[in-house]
């Protein structure tokens, strides 16, 4: 669970809802959309905290038991259904209906209805949070419509998405829409600094949260998943290989030795995300090179301090060596898929620099 700390970039939508909630006209499910990554999980925790906090205030007061309980992710009447903190690639039925219903029994999670049927252990109502509530598969979008359909007095449940539209239309219908806006770079820098990971506030710090703000476009969770995965590292990388200030076959070993957390239950499957990620990376770093030639405003560019200087370097002055470079980025992209080792495919990609870069320089 993330730390509960105050939404900044949306401190006003969670007092109004408080504020409804004070005046007894919360609506019992509230969907809250908006772009991935710009805090919506954490507002809707915020709210829960609040509402349950026995101070009654505007915000969780975060010293009383019942703040200390939702910190310690132990609050009887807070429940989360997050998927990926159980290290499931969906929600299934498995998260809502008890388990002698399951049919697979995958998740070793208790189930809402469990949670459902108990009494609100402190009196101040029973919050349900759904993180990512797209990914509830079908199945388990019907046996949430039950619980819409049959609201029960003091329960309310927050649903979070960024793709409201992947939740069917039924589920749609009987929750009332909270929309939640983009963050401002300044906002998102001051939501970084408040990390853990860049306590320190070193010139180190500082430099890297600006170009997380910049890699992410702004969205503190997106900049907070490309700080785990090395991104900023990565790019830097493949930026030197793309320069032809480092060789290629040196960064591909600095790639796969990169600190990070990459997804998979395997090594082999790690390694296959990490490629994916750097391959990723490259091509997002090509794109943007592309645009830079054009004549786009490289500020405005995820990748535009790395693409800026390449652009204005005339080493990728030849559009066909950039189309040959870019082709083989995305074929060896493609051939992920395939049981390739993950490492000889971001050589492959990263050797098409050499091969075809020193010939848009040559002409
Ligand atoms: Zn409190």
């Amino acid at each position: 669970m993330p730390e509960l700390v105050e939404p900044l970039a949306h401190t006003e939508i969670v007092a109004g809802l408080v504020q409804s909630s004070r005046e007894e006209r919360l609506p019992h499910a509230l969907l809250l959309e908006g772009s991935e990554g710009v805090g919506k999980f954490r507002a809707a925790l915020w709210l829960a905290a609040a509402l349950l906090c026995e101070r009654a205030g505007d915000a969780p007061c975060l010293e009383c038991g019942s703040c200390k309980r939702v910190q310690s992710d132990s609050h009887a009447d807070l429940f989360i259904i997050d998927h990926r903190a159980h290290a499931q690639n969906a929600i299934t039925i498995d998260f809502i209906v008890p388990r002698e219903h399951r049919p697979k029994d995958s998740y070793k999670g208790s189930p809402v209805e469990e949670f459902l049927a108990l009494r609100a252990a402190e009196g101040r109502g029973k919050y349900i949070i759904v993180r990512e509530a797209e990914a509830m598969l079908e199945e388990a979008q019907n046996a949430f419509l039950k619980m819409l359909e049959e609201p029960r007095p003091g329960v309310h449940l927050l649903l979070e998405t960024s793709s409201a539209g992947s939740l069917l239309a039924t589920v749609r219908s009987r929750v009332v829409p909270v929309k939640f806006g983009g963050v401002s770079a300044p906002q998102c820098e001051e939501i970084l600094r408040r990390q853990k990971a860049f306590a320190g506030g070193t010139p180190e710090d500082a430099a890297a949260i600006q170009k997380l703000v910049r890699m992410s476009g702004g969205s503190p969770g997106l900049a907070l998943r490309l700080h785990g995965l090395s991104a900023p590292a990565m790019q830097e990388l493949i930026g030197s290989a793309l320069a032809g200030s480092r060789s290629a076959s040196e960064v591909a070993m600095e790639l796969f030795d990169l600190k990070g957390q990459f997804s998979g239950k395997t090594a082999a499957a790690q390694r296959r995300t990490r490629a994916r990620i750097a391959l990723d990376i490259g091509m997002e770093l090509l794109t943007d090179l592309e645009r830079a030639l054009a004549g786009m405003d490289v500020a405005e560019l995820p990748h535009g301090s790395v693409a800026g200087p390449l652009a204005e370097s005339g080493r990728f002055s030849n559009g066909a060596a950039r189309r040959r470079i870019s082709a083989t980025w995305l074929k060896a992209r493609e051939d992920l898929g395939l049981n390739l080792s993950p490492e000889g495919l971001v050589d492959r990609a990263l050797l098409s620099i050499p091969r075809y870069a020193s010939q848009g320089a040559a002409r």
